[in-house]
């Protein structure tokens, strides 16, 4: 399946929820979600249909799919990887989903949203551990460092970046030092780490029927 490429607010729209995958703007009235809770008739049309069982699974997979920005068949790859692990199958999912290099870039508030921490990744900006890193799905161990490269470190982005920081807390099994434009990983994500707002359970449950 191809990536995505429409407006990105139609999926927060579908999900029907803000999902956050513009960055600054969806903290902003601009919001697609925030205007139509603000427009008349919103309560009314906000009464949505009863999902089954199944399609509550399948909205919660996409959910996060969309939120990670990641294909369907590397995300059942994910899945099928954590079926096999001993530890609980959504918890290990969603530390595959945490680890991945953009999304790292992200939490670090070296990206505005994990779209934008991709494209930089690919566009070869940062190392891990002294070496040039630009797969996004790279996934991240603990004592690993992430750096902005020297070249890039000089840019107007990065500079404007720095004296933004920090727009956002960076969660606790990461680490961040701003001033040398570093971060490093200190543990492997946990339970109380994850995002609140995705359900593992559903996601396990849909592909294990
Ligand atoms: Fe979703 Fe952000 Fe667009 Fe709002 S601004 S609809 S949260 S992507």
């Amino acid at each position: 399946m191809a990536r995505y490429t429409g407006p990105v607010c139609r999926l927060c729209r579908r999900a029907g929820e803000k999902l956050f995958l513009k960055g600054e703007r969806c903290f902003t009235a601009k919001c697609a979600i925030e205007k139509r809770r603000r427009a008349p008739g919103a309560t009314a049309q906000a009464r949505s249909r009863r999902l089954s069982d199944y399609g509550v699974q399948l909205k919660e997979k996409r959910k996060a799919r969309v939120i990670y920005g990641v294909l369907e068949r590397q995300f059942r790859r994910y899945y099928q990887v954590a079926r096999k692990n001993p530890q609980a199958t959504g918890l290990v999912l969603m530390q595959h989903l945490e680890r991945r290099m953009d999304n790292v870039v992200y939490r670090l508030d070296f990206a505005e949203s994990r779209s934008q921490g991709r494209q930089m990744v690919m566009h070869g900006h940062f190392t891990v551990n002294d070496r040039r890193m630009d797969i996004p799905s790279y996934q991240v161990n603990q004592g690993d460092v992430i750096s902005w490269k020297p070249t890039s470190q000089d840019s107007r982005f990065v500079k404007a970046l720095v004296l933004a920081m920090p727009r956002k807390p960076v969660p606790g099994w990461l680490s961040l030092d701003a001033a040398n434009l570093k971060g490093a990983v200190v543990r492997i994500p946990g339970a109380d780490d994850l995002d609140r707002n995705i359900e593992p359970r559903l996601i396990v449950e849909f592909y294990s029927k």
